[in-house]
């Protein structure tokens, strides 16, 4: 389709010029105008791709005209001409959004080349944009579908489980004995069928972790936890495994290994997996070590705010090639020791899962024939101070915020009196009286006994918290509360994800400032 395009010009003779000159020699469909104010009349009734102004008119002038255009109809081009000795002018319509400018006496075959050029740009500009747009379409159908198959994952592998547990059942019970005696043949034909068996229920609890961890249905529960004693337990029980094999398994931990905030039940399967792996792809005779240290991440010796854990072992190594894959699902290396006892490859993506479920990274160094070390963190516990509760719940709606592209605003409201401290009846009002204050039945309001602190998150950009904010104060004001002798002051701090910060963190901590102050 022809371009339209609109010319502005208080001049009769430039405006029938131009409009014999864009028609024949450049194809467009030409409009015009006399003045600004004419041409923003034209533009509110009928689309125009490009609008070509003079700078001096009488009333408003070309400048002013592209703001305007910029302002109401930012899809459409603009373009000024301009006398000699105005370049200025053509710089400042440049910044208030004009696509080109042009020097007058005209030259034409300058003119259309500048206009097509301009007018190709926008072009390739919402081509590009459409193509986005149908990427994300496309990328939403796919998380959709990915959804689809995770969920048909999980309930088949659900599915299989009770039959299989049935039939393992009946064949332990004959293994045993117990529905007649049994001869030898048969008792290694039944044994083989055990072993499968048992092989079959991993890989479907494999499968049905991976798909719980893929479609967020992972249940932690996460404490504050002590790592040194749960990797010596994991190293005693997998000891006589190692043992088989000739591999000695050692332990070192920091002496100053600060406490963690995790899943206790989880990182005993993380390491479950990293040891088992270590173990499978060790020749006889090898080691393997574990450590546990505070992570410095500032190079200078500072502690950062994770532990480092890690299983290192003196094995066969992984190809260069690998290291990246090696935590996607069903990747194994090609003639890697042992492949015909081994597993699923759905190991290290479990465990990959397990990590970052928790807020922590995984990742590997090796060398093939000398050994590989994979290390996982964990974020360090802050004591007591921090209410396990409550920063899972942060955690996730921090995640969620972000992958959502929503807002996420942080309140914390604090309640005492003169004496320091408040009784039970008056924070049960005062929740009471914060509920009714929240918008969404999805806003949270958590409780955080030590500090006598109320906590809410809600799904709103700085101006919404603003209004959920004086709602709040205006409400407590009109409402005292009932059957408190002493005056009690209430302060709240907020902060807003992602006007005013970027991390969960320092959500937290502008709003306790704020809180403070
Ligand atoms: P699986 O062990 O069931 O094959 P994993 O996901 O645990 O699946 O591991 C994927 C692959 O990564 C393994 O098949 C092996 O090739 C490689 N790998 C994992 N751990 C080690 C290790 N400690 N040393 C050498 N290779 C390893």
């Amino acid at each position: 389709m022809e371009s339209r395009i609109l010319v502005v010009d208080d001049e009769k003779e430039i405006r029938g010029f131009l409009s014999r000159a864009l028609t024949r020699m450049g194809g467009f469909q030409v409009e015009l105008a006399e003045s600004a104010e004419g041409a923003l009349q034209k533009i509110e009734k009928e689309p125009f791709d490009l609008v070509l102004t003079d700078l001096k008119m009488p009333k408003m002038d070309g400048l002013q005209l592209i703001s305007e255009i910029a302002k109401s109809k930012p899809e459409t081009l603009t373009m000024m001409m301009t006398g000699h000795g105005t370049i200025d002018s053509a710089l400042e319509a440049m910044k208030r959004g004009a696509s080109d400018y042009l020097m007058k006496p005209l030259n034409l075959d300058e003119l259309i080349v500048r206009i097509r050029k301009v007018l190709d740009e926008k072009q390739r500009f919402v081509r590009l944009r459409d193509f986005a747009d149908r990427l994300e379409k496309a990328n939403q159908e796919l998380r959709r579908i990915d959804g689809m198959k995770s969920e048909f994952v999980s309930v088949a592998s659900h599915e299989l489980r009770t039959p299989l547990a049935a039939i393992k059942n009946a064949v332990q019970l004959v293994l045993k004995g117990t529905a007649g005696k049994i001869n030898e043949n048969q008792e290694k034909f039944l044994s083989m069928a055990e072993r499968n068996i048992n092989r079959l229920t991993n890989i479907l609890n494999d499968l049905l972790n991976l798909s719980r961890i893929e479609s967020g249905k992972i249940e932690l529960k996460f404490e504050n936890i002590e790592l040194k004693g749960i990797i010596e337990l994991m190293a005693s029980s997998l000891r006589p495994h190692a043992d088989g094999k000739s591999i000695k398994i050692d332990v070192e931990i920091n002496e100053q290994l600060p406490g963690v905030y995790g899943d206790s039940e989880k990182i005993e399967q993380i390491l479950t997996n990293l040891i088992g792996n270590a173990i499978k792809f060790t020749p006889e005779g090898g080691r393997i070590l574990m450590t546990a240290q505070p992570l410095t991440h500032d190079g200078k010796g500072g502690h950062g705010d994770r532990v480092a854990v890690s299983v290192k072992d003196t094995g066969i190594g992984i190809p260069p090639e690998h290291l990246d894959a090696i935590f996607e699902k069903f990747h194994q290396v090609e003639g890697s020791l042992q492949r015909s006892v081994s597993g699923t490859g759905l190991g290290l993506a479990i465990t990959k899962g397990l990590v970052e479920a928790q807020q922590g990274k995984i990742w590997v160094e090796s060398e093939v024939g000398k050994g590989s070390t994979f290390t996982f963190t964990l974020p360090i516990s802050e004591g007591e101070r921090r209410d396990p509760h409550f920063r899972f719940i942060l955690d996730k709606e921090f995640q969620r915020a972000q992958e959502n592209d929503a807002p996420l605003a942080l309140f914390l409201i604090q309640v005492s009196d003169e004496r320091g401290e408040v009784g039970e009846a008056v924070l049960g009002q005062l929740e009471e009286k914060i509920k009714n204050c929240l918008c969404r039945k999805s806003d949270i309001l958590l409780r955080r006994e030590k500090e006598k602190i109320l906590a809410a998150l809600c799904e709103a950009s700085l101006e919404g918290a603003q209004i959920i904010r004086q709602r709040i104060e205006e409400g407590i004001q009109k409402r005292p509360f009932e059957g408190e002798e002493a005056d009690v002051v209430i302060k709240v701090g907020t902060a807003t994800y992602p006007e005013e910060v970027a991390s969960k963190a320092e959500l937290f901590r502008l709003a306790q400032e704020r809180l403070g102050g």
